[in-house]
């Protein structure tokens, strides 16, 4: 599959080129954060350009200005090569197992039923309202399905409507690292001027001196991810009383991503929106994938008032138009699952969690105990590499675990050199074998640097 896909790009480059189109300025060709002869898979690699074209000359990738500094996605490059090195897949945040039969058999049911065509723009009205009465189920506000809510191909299409639709190029948006990497590359798409306040170990707190010296006359935004990937930290309600402090002293946005929302052990989670004075300014931004285990489905949608929504439509008729018709369906039945459903996904995952964690903790990594999401981020030091990216290397070359290496989500990376983040959607024989690889491994060893 992805070998398919750089290849359909190779050949529209040497079209381009056959075309006699004037090729861009030769950009920075980036080494992989992972550069070695085993790790040099990148989109559309000069060696696949010749491949599809014998011996010609190797091209250089054309890229805007705008996306020229970023790689293929850590997750894309971690999971290639984790098929690559038959290692067990603790990197990429997708479960290994499938998503409930009453969902899938509602989506199966629609295409039966003949809904293949476009759908509404900003959803079909069902779908709407369903997310509505869930937002007014877990937030206790109410919305206006037609005016306040939007239905985006996953909440990574919600985060770009928000910020394509809401910022304008040189204003400021105010980041906490580590960040998932689409709100920086979109907001450079945007030509958005970022501002990062790093959370650290061990508990990832808010800094309030650095937030409060983040925020200006011209911060547009501030994007919030609680519960958080990749710390697992859940904001607490007064981490989110000090933004909303700030966002309203300085008349900014909010965006907050809560795809996490219904994971969380023994933390509450708290919608941004719902804090006093805030839903006026807020986006809310989740979708299916990770609480009913479909995160190819993508479905995702924004929540906000009309004024802002107005924004997000209008980016979101031009990205995607429409989301898939036949899963908005079945996302309609998702979102009707009973409280059990809810209550049973908290107890799976924690025993998931437990397993990882206590498994971390024996293999010899400090481990800093995750309160929501399903990702946990532990301290490599003690086996003794140099950064992140040479752990994960030899995790997923001698161990034979895939990991992400954290520095990717810093704008300075070595604030996450000592990291490593592991996910636990998998099933539980798959994280006990991913432990026990470890334990041979690393158990007990400080490891050399091997290079
Ligand atoms: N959200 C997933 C993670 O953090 C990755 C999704 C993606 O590959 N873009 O692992």
């Amino acid at each position: 599959m992805y070998g398919a896909r750089s290849m359909s790009l190779c050949t529209k480059l040497v079209r381009v080129n056959e075309l006699g189109w004037k090729q861009q300025a030769s950009p920075t060709v980036h080494t992989s954060s992972l550069s070695s002869a085993a790790f040099t898979h990148r989109r559309c690699s000069v060696s696949s350009v010749m491949s599809t074209n014998g011996s010609v000359p190797s091209l250089p990738p054309q890229i805007s200005r705008r996306l020229e500094r970023f790689k293929t996605t850590i997750f894309t490059e971690m999971s290639i090569l984790a098929v690559k090195h038959q290692a067990i897949n603790l990197g990429q945040g997708f479960p290994n197992f499938d998503g409930p039969d009453f969902i899938k058999e509602a989506a199966i049911e629609a295409i039966k039923q003949g809904n293949n065509q476009y759908a509404r723009g900003f959803g079909i009205p069902q779908l709407n309202a369903a997310i509505a009465e869930r937002f007014y189920k877990d937030t206790g506000l109410l919305v206006d399905p037609e005016r306040e809510v939007t239905v985006t191909s996953g909440c990574t299409e919600a985060i770009a409507a928000s910020m394509i639709g809401l910022v304008n190029p040189g204003d400021e948006v105010i980041l906490f690292a580590p960040f998932y990497d689409s709100y920086l590359a979109t907001l450079s798409m945007v030509d958005a001027t970022i501002k990062t306040v790093t959370l650290r170990p061990p508990d990832f707190a808010v800094p309030e001196k650095e937030l409060r010296e983040a925020f200006s006359s011209k911060t547009r935004a501030i994007m919030v991810n609680t519960p958080h990937n990749p710390t697992g930290k859940v904001f607490s309600l007064q981490e989110l009383q000090l933004i909303a402090s700030l966002c309203k002293q300085h008349d900014s946005l909010a965006f907050t991503d809560e795809v996490y929302h219904r994971l969380t052990f023994g933390a509450e989670h708290i919608s941004l929106a719902s804090l006093d004075g805030m839903y006026e300014r807020t986006v809310t931004l989740n979708s299916l994938g990770k609480t009913f285990s479909l995160t190819g489905w993508k479905i995702g949608w924004a929540v906000a008032p009309p004024n802002l929504t107005w924004g997000v439509r209008q980016a979101h008729a031009f990205l995607t138009f429409a989301t898939a018709t036949p899963f908005q369906w079945a996302a309609v039945s998702a979102l009707k699952a009973p409280d059990s459903f809810y209550k049973d996904l908290i107890a799976d995952y924690s025993s998931k969690k437990d397993i990882l964690v206590e498994g971390l903790k024996e293999v010899g990594f400090k481990v800093f105990e995750p309160k929501g999401t399903y990702f946990v981020m532990a301290d490599h030091t003690p086996f003794g590499f140099a950064s992140d990216v040479e752990f994960c290397k030899f995790l997923i070359e001698e161990v034979g675990v895939a990991a992400i290496p954290p520095s990717v989500f810093y704008t300075d990376p070595d604030d996450g050199k000592h990291l490593v983040r592991f996910a636990f959607c998998k099933d539980e024989d798959t994280l006990r074998q991913a432990v026990d690889r470890m334990k041979v491994k690393l158990k007990g060893k400080v490891v050399a640097r091997t290079h």
